[in-house]
């Protein structure tokens, strides 16, 4: 059982484990870091987010942040159709990040929450011009479902499209369309979702991005299919084009080229890369997937530090 401080339960394991986070220019217990009933962020959505990884390195007892810039660069171009660019810049927000987990004093892998939202306390439906960044970290390892690979159902719910909520502005309110989606996949058996845009293209997961392997070639969803642009899909391109130096084909995928792919995966930074085993209990091809393997292979290679090349995309915290 939790504890209830004002109107937040808070589990008990946040409570013992005395995580911080951070919340109006303020490092706090991450249970006082609660928001007001009336803040606008809370009762539309007018918030973006960003989820990062860090990846501990035990001989070095250090925290390597996955590609943080990056992360934060996104953050700072989303925050303009908010209309919430330059309220904190991309270096100020590293800043914040590494403070933050060092007050933790993590010695684990951890998963890093970002929230750029708008604080104005108002119900009223203006873009409230007052706002405010939080943060909250938590020693998490990858959830790696795959196993066998997970099984994708793909979703009755339409990924929302460029003109009614952005997919790529990673916008909170947005991701009921996300809940949605997963919600359905679980209640039919399914692991996850697989979205469809408004025109039937494959978009993406619910939370990842979505690549198939069809003779030897690797294609993804386009950026202007209503996909969130992802960072992790950008260092699997990397991966395909200079490491492996496969062809790579960034086009509109039609939902049947998903049942005869000889390989797909699903690729984010909470779910690192996840092969696919069935779509719509259709199995993806013979089930041996050498190419999702050997790019899974070289991805963790490079978040860990093991691909020398790429040792530019992790930032140390301590
Ligand atoms: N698509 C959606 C809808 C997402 O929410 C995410 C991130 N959680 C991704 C793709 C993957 O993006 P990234 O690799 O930048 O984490």
């Amino acid at each position: 059982m939790g504890q209830t401080f004002g109107q937040v339960e808070v589990p008990e394991k946040i409570i013992n484990k005395k995580e911080f986070a951070y919340i109006r220019n303020k490092i706090v217990p991450i249970y006082e870091a609660n928001v007001n009933i009336m803040t606008q962020a809370f009762l539309f959505g007018t918030a973006i987010h960003e989820g990062l990884r860090g990846y501990f390195n035990s001989e070095e007892q250090q925290i390597y942040v996955f590609r943080m810039k990056e992360h934060y660069e996104r953050m700072y171009k989303n925050g303009s159709i908010l209309k919430m660019k330059g309220y904190k810049s991309p270096a100020d927000l590293c800043e914040i990040t590494k403070e933050v987990i060092k007050k933790n004093k993590f010695k684990s892998d951890c998963y890093i929450r970002a929230i750029m939202y708008k604080s104005g306390l108002q119900y009223s439906l203006m873009l409230a011009d007052v706002n405010d960044f939080a943060l909250f970290a938590v020693e998490q390892s990858g959830f790696n479902k795959s196993g066998n690979g997970v099984n994708m159902g793909v979703s009755s719910w339409r990924r929302i499209q460029d003109n009614s909520i952005p997919a790529r502005a990673k916008v909170n309110g947005a991701y009921v369309n996300s809940c949605l989606a997963i919600t359905e996949a679980v209640d039919n058996g399914f692991d996850d979702a697989i979205f469809l845009t408004d025109n039937g293209n494959v978009a993406e997961g619910s939370g990842m991005n979505i690549f198939l392997v069809k003779d030897k070639k690797v294609i993804t969803s386009p950026n202007t299919d209503d996909i969130l642009e992802g960072i992790t899909r950008d260092t699997v391109i990397t991966i395909v084009k200079d490491e492996l130096g496969l062809d790579l084909e960034v086009r509109s995928i039609d939902r049947t080229e998903l049942y005869m792919a000889d390989e797909i995966f699903l690729c984010g930074t909470a779910a690192e890369v996840l092969n696919v085993a069935s779509v719509d209990h259709r199995e993806i091809g013979n089930n041996e997937h050498p190419i999702t393997q050997s790019i899974t292979k070289h991805y963790f290679d490079i978040v860990r530090g093991k691909n020398k090349k790429y040792l530019h995309w992790l930032e140390p915290i301590f």
